[in-house]
């Protein structure tokens, strides 16, 4: 089948690459562009996955990149390149974005996205919306049509619907999977509490790391388009038994989502409260822009020692203003792919 074609390519020709970047540099003067996406990262691993399941997300991947590089070639820009691609995945109920986006504690869906343009710094963001089909557009219109970066609840659905943005019911986003995963955390979470002798600090389910969901399944995009302009997008359902508002890295400025021309664009996926704490994308970004370090030496002490160090995991894409690309993560896996500057479209799963 072509998409087995497609991957075994990849993985011949990723093994002669190393694990974590590939550098395809862009003249001075002619942009080439470049589209990176994500899937999210985790616990995934090539013996739990079906030939059909792995096909699946292989085809939802490529799916994204088509759409958001048919915008960067035909010289539109990365920030609609990121948008687009974004949305396609926030469609797909495999991604945990829009349809397919996790449960909170309560059993609802409480969505978060940002998107951010390298070229003006310009950023956009919400945070907890429940009836915004696509969060990434509605944080493309806070960008735009507000003097603000970010808006959460029911304000961003509000504004959102001002703009014309879809509005669904909440229950556009139930998918019996990700109901099914709800009720395995609270299962866990209640026996361990149990062990605990009833003591409510486990009582969160997300704190722990063995009540964790072991997959995230965020989505993000970040590209170099024509006129040498980056830019990243994030969407997320956040984490499966989050509660009381919680809000991830995703649509933080800085730490899931950042975009400069100075120096990347980047989009995270992992355990939000520790890219929070470590503001990855931006101290990323700044390791270049102030310590002269390239994109994959300053991605990878963020993403392979910084993040475990704390005891953090996850992963992120990242595209500099050359049009190398970087993709480090310190899970078993990280859905990806890429299209680099010579036109390569690229899909891989695991390490490898
Ligand atoms: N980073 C996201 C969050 O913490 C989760 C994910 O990457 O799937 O909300």
């Amino acid at each position: 089948m072509k998409i087995f074609i497609l991957l075994s390519t990849v993985l011949i020709f990723n093994s002669a690459l190393g694990q974590s970047q590939y550098n395809m540099t862009n003249s001075a003067h002619t942009h080439k562009p470049v589209l990176v996406i994500h899937g999210g990262a985790g616990t995934i691993l090539k013996k739990n996955m079906t030939p059909e399941k792995e096909k699946a997300y292989s085809d939802g991947l490529k799916a994204a990149l088509e759409k958001g590089y048919a915008i960067l070639k035909a010289g539109g820009s990365s920030l609609d390149a990121v948008e687009a691609a974004v949305k396609v995945m926030e469609d797909n109920p495999l991604f945990n974005a829009g349809k397919g986006a996790v449960f909170t504690h309560e059993g609802t869906n409480e969505l978060d996205a940002a998107i951010m343009d390298g070229k003006t710094l310009a950023a956009g963001a919400v945070a907890g919306v429940k009836t915004i089909r696509n969060p990434i557009t509605a944080a493309r219109a806070v960008m735009e049509h507000s003097p603000h970066v970010m808006m959460v609840g029911s304000g961003a659905e509000q504004f959102a619907a001002q703009h014309g943005i879809t509005i669904v019911d909440p229950s556009y986003f139930y998918t019996e999977e990700r109901w099914k995963a709800l009720q395995r955390v609270k299962k866990e979470d209640s026996l361990k509490t149990e062990l605990d002798h009833g003591s409510k600090k486990s009582n969160s389910g997300l704190l722990q790391p063995e009540n964790r969901d072991s997959k995230y399944g965020t989505v993000g995009a970040v590209a170099l388009d024509q006129h040498g302009d980056l830019a990243a997008a994030t969407s997320t359902g956040g984490m499966t038994n989050k509660r009381w508002g919680r809000v991830g890295d995703a649509p933080i400025i800085g730490a899931g989502t950042y975009a400069n021309n100075a120096t990347c664009a980047i989009s995270c996926t992992g355990w939000g409260e520790f890219f929070i704490r470590l503001v990855m994308a931006k101290t990323i970004s700044d390791r270049m822009e102030f310590g002269q370090w390239s994109l994959q030496k300053a991605a990878d002490e963020m993403i392979m020692k910084r993040l475990p160090a704390l005891k953090g995991d996850g992963g992120l894409i990242a595209v500099d203003k050359q049009g190398n690309i970087a993709m480090p993560f310190c899970t078993e896996g990280m859905y990806r792919g890429y299209i680099t500057a010579d036109g390569k479209m690229e899909i891989r799963i695991y390490k490898e």
